[in-house]
């Protein structure tokens, strides 16, 4: 057999060397791995469907990846689609002749828009056949779909979906599919419909489809070089230096050319982070105590920094004679005399029509010979005539986009504390100790403009109390602790690490760190709040299954203009019923009264955690007989609107704070069940 011919394994043999990746092929590969819960059987679908992807349209191989994991670009690119369930159901109505009524009803009833579309499509006579679906067709539709702005967007992107629709399943068109079989089986109407709404359900996550693909890629340059198969070491090595790669370069649109260049076992020496491109950031792990800090750290040398209260921000650079380019054009890059720069969220995104201020003055803060670099920073609100830092709330109220230098009222202080890259070189396998080092050498501090993070290298408790304490008249959150030498300094993007702790202030009473958690719904106000929501359920999410489990309700700590402003928000995004990924106690008394997409996210303080029966965070992992882990006198503090959903904390954090809250009071009697 050549390389391009089908093989008996394919998971689609209809398709030709050569052709686009055809829709249905990567449907048929979606549907069977929808078929199994178990992680190495989906890794294998994948690995195999991409290894025939490789061989017979090499070309396609980004746009199929970006759809497996439900994306349509890197994040930095800041193309999302996550259409609502309105609009979606408006064009599988006009796609498909069947009442607006028809489609609700039957929504409500089966509660997955995506096998309501599959079931639309194939009830509907068919006068032609129309034209296969590709991958890469479908990717582009989709980019444009998400693109649309200004006058008349709905429509455009009703019409978008409806294009898509009405030349789905072009092989099973006038057929009737029965979507109570195979949970409705590869249909592409269900997978287009469940794409736009950025939820695939199918378990597949990027850390099952980065392996995936590594090995995909092994197996087809053994194919080409007439081997047989790679040893399970190989395997290993190609996936880890794959892993590697995407962490400090999350772009596959960077990666995957470079890895169809080089091969996958050369990728490693010729992808490095490159300025353009934001890493995820590295993440700190919460502790209780002073104490907690020594007995972690014991023997080792570490610092401890201000924990500034502000937005972390990624800053990257490249001088006009540095002799490279800025990987990526970011739409707002700021450009100066000096050269390009770029600066991104916690979540890559970009930043620069929020702080026009601070790309304006960045080519100040660099010292000759500085020529390009990534920053990792906090921007605080600065006050500027009694010079110092203000709370976060400050910061919050700048306007997030088309800021203009000349409007902006409340100032920032950029507070260096990492450097990631510098002149060309990556810095992140280096010792936190030489990254401070090029860090404290490479720039000016210009006060109220830029300054590098306070510190004190001290292992004495004292010493380290003086440091908390300062911190916290300087209106910081409190410390962050990390390790100066070794490879365990190193800067791990993307991870909760070990070797960054924070020791907040108010650890030092109660649970420990705040809650980032998730609005699912909301019961309306009494007495005073009659015309908002008075009170809300909110949920962590569980990473393993890709479900919202709920944590507790919450109507503490809102002002009445907070109240305000959230009804509006959320009443957009009222929703018939819950999602079938909430997992929540089914008690009539604990419905709350309406139920909301999963979109927006919340800090919360708690006093302590319980047992009840009521809610569902982390059930599984707590041994509590269904009982879920839940917070007693929860307490809303801000929105975070830096996170994600799925961001948001996780089932496993929680059920560990509450074994640790566990071991900590056992022998108090027990908990009360919140209530409002
Ligand atoms: P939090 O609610 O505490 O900000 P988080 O999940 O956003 O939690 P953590 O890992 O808990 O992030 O805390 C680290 C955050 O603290 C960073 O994301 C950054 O924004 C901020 N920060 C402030 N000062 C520093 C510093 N000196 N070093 C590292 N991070 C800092």
């Amino acid at each position: 057999t050549t390389l391009a011919s089908p093989t008996t394994k394919d998971l689609y043999p209809d398709w030709k060397p050569g052709e686009p990746v055809p829709y249905a092929a990567l449907c048929t590969t979606f549907s069977k791995i929808e078929m199994t819960t178990k992680r190495l059987e989906m890794l294998a679908l994948c690995s195999l469907f991409l290894r025939q992807v490789l061989r017979l349209s090499p070309d396609d191989l980004l746009p199929t990846v970006l759809l497996m994991i439900n994306k349509l670009a890197a994040d930095y690119a800041g193309i999302e689609l996550g259409i609502g369930e309105s609009l979606i159901m408006k064009a599988i109505s006009e796609s498909t002749g069947r009442s607006l009524q028809h489609i609700k009803s039957d929504q409500n009833e089966i509660g997955d828009l995506g096998l309501v579309a599959a079931k639309s499509r194939s009830k509907q006579p068919t006068m032609f056949k129309p034209k296969a679906l590709t991958v890469p067709g479908i990717h582009k539709a989709f980019l444009a779909i998400a693109k649309f702005e200004g006058q008349g967007t709905q429509g455009k992107k009703v019409d978008g979906i409806k294009k898509l629709l009405s030349a789905a399943d072009a092989h099973n068109a006038g057929k009737n599919i029965d979507i109570t079989k195979d949970k409705g089986g590869p249909s592409e109407a269900k997978f287009i419909v469940r794409t736009l709404e950025g939820k695939l359900r199918l378990g597949l996550a990027e850390k099952t489809v980065l392996p995936a693909l590594a090995q995909a890629m092994l197996s087809h340059e053994y194919l080409q070089k007439g081997k047989k198969v790679p040893s399970t070491t190989e395997i290993a090595q190609a996936e880890s230096s794959l892993k590697s790669v995407y962490s400090e370069l999350p772009s596959y649109e960077v990666i995957i050319p470079a890895m169809l260049e080089h091969g996958i076992m050369n990728l490693r020496e010729n992808c490095h982070l490159q300025p353009g491109v934001p890493l995820k950031p590295m993440l700190a792990k919460p502790t209780k105590s002073i104490t907690e800090v020594l007995d972690r750290f014991e023997g080792k040398d570490f610092t401890c920094e201000y924990k500034y209260d502000g937005e972390r921000a990624q800053i990257h650079f490249v001088a006009h004679d540095a002799d490279m380019e800025l990987a990526t054009a970011a739409p707002a890059a700021g450009k100066s005399e000096k050269g390009v720069s770029n600066i991104f969220s916690r979540n890559s995104e970009d930043l620069s029509k929020k702080y026009p201020d601070i790309l304006a003055k960045l080519p100040t803060w660099v010292k000759e010979g500085t020529k390009s670099f990534v920053l990792d920073c906090e921007t605080v609100a600065w006050d500027t005539e009694e010079k110092k830092v203000l709370p976060f709330q400050q910061l919050m109220t700048r306007k997030r986009k088309d800021v203009k230098v000349e409007d902006v009222k409340v100032k920032v202080c950029v507070f260096a504390f990492d450097i990631l890259y510098l002149n060309g070189e990556a810095l992140v396998n280096k010792s936190f100790r030489e990254r401070r080092e090029h860090l404290l050498d490479a720039f000016v501090p210009v006060e109220g403009e830029f300054a590098f993070a306070k510190y004190g290298n001290t292992n004495e408790l004292e010493e380290i109390q003086t440091l908390l304490e300062d911190s916290v008249k300087a209106s910081c959150e409190g410390l962050m602790v990390k390790m100066l030498d070794g490879p365990e300094s190193s800067y791990e993007p993307s991870r909760r690490s070990q070797n960054w702790l924070k020791v907040k202030k108010d650890y030092l009473a109660g649970v420990g760190d705040s809650l980032d958690l998730v609005v699912l719904g909301a019961y309306f106000g009494k007495g005073k709040r009659t015309s908002w929501y008075g009170a809300f359920l909110l949920a962590c999410y569980n990473p393993n299954t890709q479900n919202y489990e709920t944590v507790c309700n919450i109507g503490t700590g809102f002002s009445e203009a907070i109240l305000e402003t959230l009804h509006s928000q959320l009443k957009e995004i009222v929703i018939d019923r819950p999602k079938p990924f909430y997992v929540h106690s089914s008690g009539n008394k604990d419905q709350p009264d309406v139920w909301f997409e999963p979109r927006y996210v919340w800090e919360v303080k708690t006093a302590d955690l319980t047992l009840s029966p009521r809610y569902k965070a982390a059930a599984d992992e707590v041994a509590g007989n269904g009982k879920g882990v839940s917070l007693r006198f929860p307490r809303f503090i801000k929105e975070r609107d830096d996170k994600k959903p799925d961001q948001a904390s996780s089932s496993r954090m929680i059920a560990e704070m509450y074994q640790r809250q566990e071991s900590v009071t056992k022998n108090k009697g027990p908990s009360v069940d919140d209530d409002f």
